[in-house]
C-alpha cells in the first residue's frame, strides 16, 4: 500500500525553484532572443555608403572598409531570399563640393558622382530592385544621414517599413547619423555590428558611435543572431 501524506507535499504557492535553476532559465531566454531575429514583412535594409572611395585604395578609405561588403553580402543574401527590399545610400558630391578641402572643408575630395570613387563596391551584392538613395549632390551642402535632404523616410513609410538593419561605411559618420535619424523617425534599428567600420580619426570614435546608438535605442547584432 502507498501512503501519499499530502500534509508535506509541496504546494505551488510556497514551492521555490533553486535561484541557480531559475538564473539559468533566464540566461537561455535571453539567448534565445537573440537568436530568433525572424525577418519578415515590414523589414528593410539600409546599406550605408558603401563606395569606392572609403574602401582600400579610395581616397577617403576607411581602414579594412572592404571587410563590410562579404559581411553585409550575407544579410543582403537573407534579405533577397524572403523579397525584402534593400536600400543602399551614397555620398553623390559635386567635384566642387563644400566637404572638400579645397572648399575649407575636412575631407579630401571624394565619392564625386558619376566616377569611379563615387561607384558602389564591385563585389557588393545589391539586388537588381535595390533603391539608391544619393545625398550631399548639390556643392554646398552635406550630408552624413541618408535621411538627410533625401526622401528615404518617406520611401520606407510608403513601403510599409517599419524595421531597418543598418550597417556600411562608416560607423561613426553615416552609419551613426542615419541610425540616429532612423531612430528620431519611429524607426526600429538593428545595427549590422558585424557589417560596419570606423574610420576612428580619434581613437574610440567607433566605438563610442556604437555606444551612442546603443544608447538612443538601436540594437546591435550579428548575422548569427538572424533565424535560419
Ligand atoms: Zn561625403
Amino acid at each position: 500500500m502507498t501512503v501519499i501524506n499530502t500534509a508535506v507535499a509541496p504546494k505551488p504557492d510556497n514551492f521555490t525553484v533553486d535561484p541557480r535553476i531559475q538564473f539559468l532559465f533566464a540566461a537561455v531566454r535571453l539567448m534565445g532572443s537573440n537568436s530568433s531575429i525572424r525577418l519578415q514583412t515590414g523589414d528593410a535594409l539600409i546599406a550605408v555608403d558603401v563606395q569606392n572611395d572609403f574602401l582600400p585604395g579610395g581616397s577617403l578609405a576607411v581602414p579594412e572598409g572592404d571587410a563590410v561588403v562579404p559581411a553585409l553580402n550575407r544579410y543582403l543574401a537573407a534579405f533577397a531570399a524572403r523579397a525584402l527590399p534593400v536600400f543602399a545610400t551614397r555620398d553623390w558630391h559635386p567635384p566642387d563640393h563644400c566637404s572638400f578641402k579645397a572648399r575649407g572643408g575636412i575631407w579630401p575630395a571624394h565619392c564625386v558622382a558619376e566616377t569611379r570613387g563615387g561607384g558602389f563596391a564591385t563585389g557588393l551584392a545589391l539586388p537588381q530592385s535595390v533603391v539608391v538613395i544619393s545625398k550631399a549632390a548639390t556643392p554646398d551642402a552635406d550630408a552624413y544621414s541618408g535621411f538627410g535632404g533625401t526622401d528615404l523616410a518617406a520611401r520606407l513609410r510608403s513601403g510599409g517599413v517599419v524595421r531597418l538593419f543598418i550597417g556600411g561605411l562608416a560607423t561613426d559618420y553615416c552609419v551613426l547619423n542615419t541610425v540616429k535619424d532612423a531612430l528620431a523617425e519611429g524607426f526600429a534599428v538593428l545595427l549590422l555590428a558585424d557589417a560596419i567600420r570606423a574610420v576612428d580619426v580619434n581613437a574610440g570614435d567607433g566605438a563610442r558611435a556604437q555606444d551612442e546608438m546603443r544608447r538612443l535605442g538601436a540594437r546591435a547584432i550579428r548575422y548569427e543572431d538572424l533565424a535560419p
